[in-house]
């Protein structure tokens, strides 16, 4: 493709809605437009990588034995009406009426539709199991729109759905799907973790994320770094605690004024103590009960540990006349000792010797405080893990946090819609069944976006080679004609060879086409001058985030077949 017949609007000012990297770039470099509130137009660019990410997906998902249909995103309301998901998606869902006054709706996920597409045409056990996917538009009404293609109203999905016999299959067709999605996104050359979920909310099924790993991320993580421990920060576990030595030289507590200072690092500072011998109180309101949770000053209490230790769908902060009324203190002098409720300790809060916690009285509190010997309280693990805290699974590793965007996730969903519309299967013996269903997301539109936050430079995008919009882009320094006749013969012979090529025919200053180059971020980039020809030599650089900056001299002659298999090695690795 010449660039002079090429449609590649560049431009230099970055868009003032931009809020995220990949949304810059992608503006500026002519690969997207906006024409509405989380509304995108591709263009020949950021259409191109959008269709390679789309065929290494579908590739994927063939090689795994899933078969490929197209459902409608215009959907009559009576599917969503039978799961109750017409009322449960709320504003989310986009609605509309026909002339005839009917609801419709744009599909944001396709699961009533894939279970009656099931139900109408399996019936016996043999039929299974099947792997169903589609590649769709969707739609969601997002409340905010951001970050461009990362959370658009419109956007590009690829959602499969298997349906098992039983639960075994369908752990079977899960982990099926597990290895496809590593293949797409090693092929994609991502960094990413599979992070496994919170199950609470799934009913306790199998599930997991992919998340790619981004500075700019809106998710956080906690991952091993010596074994593939990956979870998410709400849910993730550390190594429990050494136990220690119990302490038998701790005075008795006594009480001690701290007068107007309350948190921990006024009190800290006060009484010239570190932040990990204060027992932080915090009060809670759970199941209707007031309970205190204490952590150690120097961690995060963690709600939905919390939550879950303590048997309950959700904590709430108390108010300041709840906690008032519990411990006759105001906030910040809230202690465990003669606490006249029920008691959770961490893990690690249970083990401080001579701890520092409130008097329940205001501007006192209790030094020397040890967990048993002056409160009883339930020992569960309710904090926050924080970065090089020990790994929960391996003896070595520890903990670092990461910040991700996620790119997919799968997990089984069990009989959920096959039980509410239906979707039965015939056993061996004419015995009927609810099939056992899974489900698999994976956005591709995103995809485009969170590969351009993770690659990325001052300079512009950094593709790797098997989404780039083309694999060489080849830049003429100069209208010399020597140049443009080696310009011309190198693009043709590279086609021959199958070579996707952008060929930079403007006349233009080459610092103008250089910042093109660099923008868009095509792979390798081809440099032909007047005075690299005269020595015989046209310049190769690679446009990669491992080794931007290391030019090479290639002979003239032998440049299509060196820079042919410099495209075949950066696919494969
Ligand atoms: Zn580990």
């Amino acid at each position: 493709m010449r660039w002079s017949q090429a449609f590649i609007p560049t431009i230099k000012e970055a868009p003032a809605d931009a809020t995220s990297v990949s949304h810059l770039l992608l503006m500026r470099g002519g690969f997207i437009r906006r024409i509405g509130a989380g509304i995108y137009e591709y263009l020949p660019l950021g259409l191109r990588v959008l269709h390679k990410v789309q065929s290494i997906v579908r590739a994927e998902m063939d090689r795994a034995g899933a078969l490929e249909v197209l459902m409608p995103a215009l959907l009559p309301a009576d599917y969503f009406r039978e799961t109750g998901r017409w009322d449960v998606f709320g504003d989310n869902l986009l609605r509309l009426k026909d002339r005839k006054g009917g609801d419709y709706h744009l599909g944001p996920t396709h699961e009533e539709i894939i279970t009656d597409m099931v139900r109408r045409e399996i019936r016996s056990y043999r039929d299974l199991p099947r792997n169903l996917y589609q590649i769709q538009t969707k739609y969601r009404d997002e409340p905010r729109p951001r970050g461009g293609l990362l959370r658009c109203r419109e956007f590009t999905m690829k959602d499969a759905y298997s349906f098992d016999v039983d639960e075994a299959g369908a752990l079977a067709s899960y982990e099926k799907m597990r290895v496809a999605y590593t293949r797409i996104f090693d092929r994609m050359g991502l960094a990413y973790r599979l992070v496994q979920a919170d199950s609470g909310s799934m009913g306790g099924s199998t599930s997991a994320e992919f998340q790619v790993l981004v500075q700019s991320g809106e998710d956080f993580l906690a991952a091993c770094d010596s074994c593939d421990y990956a979870a998410n920060l709400e849910v993730a576990e550390s190594r429990a605690p050494a136990d220690q030595p119990a302490a038998t030289a701790t005075p008795p507590l006594s009480k001690v004024a701290t007068p107007n200072v309350g948190t921990i690092a006024e009190v800290s500072a006060f009484l010239k103590a570190p932040p990990d011998r204060f027992l932080k109180s915090l009060l809670y309101l759970a199941g209707g009960e007031i309970v205190m949770a204490v952590v150690r000053g120097d961690h995060e209490l963690n709600e939905i540990k919390l939550a879950r230790a303590l048997g309950v769908s959700e904590v709430a902060l108390a108010n300041e006349e709840q906690i008032l009324k519990a411990t006759g203190a105001r906030t910040g002098f809230a202690g465990p000792v003669g606490f006249k409720g029920k008691v959770v300790v961490d893990r690690a809060a249970a083990l401080v010797h001579a701890g520092i916690t409130g008097a329940n009285e205001g501007d006192f509190h209790i030094i020397d405080v040890e967990h048993t010997r002056d409160y009883q309280a339930e020992v569960r693990d309710i904090r926050s893990v924080a970065e090089g805290d020990g790994c929960p699974r391996c003896a070595k590793g520890s903990l670092k946090v990461y910040r991700g965007i996620e790119a997919g996730h799968i997990f089984v969903l069990g009989t959920h819609y096959s039980a509410k519309m239906k979707a039965c299967y015939l056993d061996d013996k004419g015995a009927e069944h609810p099939i056992v269903m899974g489900c698999y997301g994976i956005g591709v539109s995103r995809l485009v976006a969170t590969t351009i936050e993770q690659f990325n430079d001052t300079d512009g995008m950094l593709w790797p080679m098997s989404i780039a919009p083309y694999q060489v882009h080849v830049v003429g320094v100069g209208q010399d004609a020597a140049v443009v006749d080696a310009c011309n013969k190198l693009v043709a012979e590279l086609e021959q060879r199958g070579v996707e090529v952008l060929f930079d025919d403007r006349v233009e200053r080459p610092g103008v086409k250089f910042k093109d180059a660099d923008l868009i971020g095509i792979p390798l980039r081809v440099t032909i001058g007047a005075k690299g020809l005269a020595s015989g030599g046209i310049e190769l650089k690679p446009r990669t985030e491992r080794d931007s900056k290391k030019a090479e001299i290639v002979p003239v002659d032998r440049a299509a077949e060196v820079i042919a298999e410099r495209v075949r090695a950066m696919l494969t690795t």
